[in-house]
């Protein structure tokens, strides 16, 4: 009798992070269904999957119920607005999905008794009062502020899967992403990689919000698979910091950006947006400790590889 293959559920999968997961799993032999509505995901990042046997792509809003049949395995709920703008863009659906979404994915995996995952965000630690964020620090979030629809939706879905895991026993994991960067970034969702590269694609001044002095610590999106990975096939349920504990003013991150991009660009200075957090960078000790996981790509050879995939992928 041949073994079945696992199934794994990915929400958001064809969004950045997801889709590179619908890659990894297939490459790890493993079924993937792939559920998204596509609002600021793009088929364009799952089209070399759709004829795999082992990929499926649905094309469904989770904050919805859905009904699966067959077994499940893992599920991992990753569908969400992410950057700053779409969240902007998309409060509710934002607010729904980190809700609704959250109570619908826990309830497939508690039926199917699967292993759950929640993409939980640095944001649940808002603009931070504590440096290096820790897992054991509450947070700082404005929860009536613009950005308080993507951190305190963040903020139910750990609340929720802490609920689920206390009343319902279920394995379920948390991991807190920072800010991660790589191929298959929208040009335009605003965030400051993309915005960057947008800029010095057209020739055009590379804009800093507030004075430049705000901080944040920037993965490449290759560790940060890896760390899911070793997550949800862990012992652990977290939750985990997953992120590079590199830190960089945006200042900073700007000069780098012109050296490794050779941009002509200017800087110009725009006003902060509200609420933006003024320093961000994880504690790792805990991934180091249980998962034996530290990021291994530096932000130069990083920012090189996607300057170059933006370079190749897309056309002005
Ligand atoms: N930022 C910037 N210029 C841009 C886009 C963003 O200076 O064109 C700043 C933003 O204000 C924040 C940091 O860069 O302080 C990171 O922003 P991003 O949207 O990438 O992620 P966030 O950490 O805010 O979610």
């Amino acid at each position: 009798m041949t073994k079945r293959k696992k199934v794994v559920v990915i929400t958001g999968g064809a969004g950045f992070l997801g889709s590179h997961l619908c890659d990894r799993f297939i490459k790890d032999g493993f079924t993937v269904l792939c559920i998204d509505n596509l609002i600021t995901g793009n088929i364009k990042n799952i089209e070399h999957l759709i004829k795999n046997k082992n990929f499926e792509f649905l094309n469904h809003d989770i904050s919805n119920k859905i009904y699966i049949t067959g077994p499940v395995d893992y599920v991992l709920h990753f569908a969400s607005p992410a950057s700053p703008i779409d969240y902007l863009n998309y409060p509710i659906p934002t607010l729904k999905v980190g809700s609704l979404g959250t109570h619908n994915t826990l309830g497939l995996a508690k039926y199917k008794k699967a292993v759950y995952l929640i993409a939980s965000t640095s944001e649940v630690y808002g603009d931070p009062q504590v440096h290096p964020q820790k897992e054991d620090y509450w947070g700082h979030v404005n929860p009536i502020g613009p950005r308080g629809v993507y951190d305190e939706a963040k903020r139910f879905a750990e609340a929720i899967t802490m609920a689920y895991r206390r009343y319902h026993h279920m394995d379920s994991k948390i991991v807190r992403i920072f800010n991660t960067y790589g191929p298959r970034m929208r040009i335009n969702d605003g965030r400051v990689v993309p915005n960057f590269v947008y800029q010095a694609l057209h020739n055009k001044p590379l804009t800093i919000y507030g004075d430049g002095k705000q901080t944040r610590s920037f993965c490449y999106y290759t560790d940060l698979i890896e760390g899911i990975v070793r997550l949800i096939m862990s012992k652990y349920s977290g939750p985990v910091n997953i992120g590079n504990p590199d830190e960089f003013t945006i200042l900073e991150f700007a000069q780098l950006f012109t050296k490794l991009s050779g941009t002509k660009s200017k800087i110009v200075y725009k006003k902060l947006p509200v609420d933006d957090p003024k320093i961000r960078r994880p504690d790792i000790s805990l991934a180091k400790k249980l998962l034996k996981w530290q990021p291994k790509v530096k932000l130069e050879k990083g920012l090189k590889q996607t300057i170059s995939w933006f370079e190749e992928n897309y056309s002005k």
